[in-house]
């Protein structure tokens, strides 16, 4: 992670593409729209190459937490990865939590944000409002939905908001 650490410190958010790039993978954008496909990372024997596809019809939030979500793929399943050529599109649900979660620690460090918090001013022991989530959003360029989870995993209260 020190690289994504130290594209964090430059540009105050993580460049996934970049970090994928960084790992030798082409990351290349499908267009579609109609399906429910976030992104799949696939490794081909032959040339020895990964390929992270990437559906371009979702918002760049989206995206971004979908790449994260194969790196996590990438780092942590690899062996699997690397014998089958992909990972089962159904797969575990236990390899498909621990993707998530590494793509949420990727995303939304935990010293990235309290370091963020500090920075702006706000009080972690306090409950956390609505315009905390969007400005915690918007710094680490995650859905709003993203950043509530990891804010309570992370122990800090987020009541329940409705952004709808
Ligand atoms: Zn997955």
């Amino acid at each position: 992670m020190d690289k994504a650490n130290e594209i964090r410190r430059e540009k105050g958010f993580v460049d996934v593409v970049n970090l994928a790039r960084d790992f030798d993978v082409e990351v290349v954008s499908v267009s579609r729209p109609f399906e429910n496909y976030n992104a799949q990372i696939t490794y081909d024997k032959g040339t020895k190459k990964y390929v992270m596809h990437v559906n371009e019809a979702h918002s760049v939030e989206r995206q971004r937490f979908s790449i994260a979500h194969e790196l996590g793929h990438l780092a942590l399943h690899n062996k699997q990865l690397a014998q089958l050529g992909k990972l089962e599109r159904s797969g575990a649900s236990e390899t498909e939590r621990e993707a998530d979660e590494f793509a949420a620690q990727l995303l939304m460090p935990e010293q990235g944000v309290r370091d963020y918090l500090t920075t702006v001013g706000i009080d972690p022991k306090c409950t956390i409002d609505v315009s905390v989530v969007k400005r915690l959003a918007n710094q680490f360029r995650v859905s709003k939905q993203v950043a509530i989870i990891r804010l309570r995993e992370l122990g800090f209260y987020v009541p329940f908001i409705q952004f709808a």
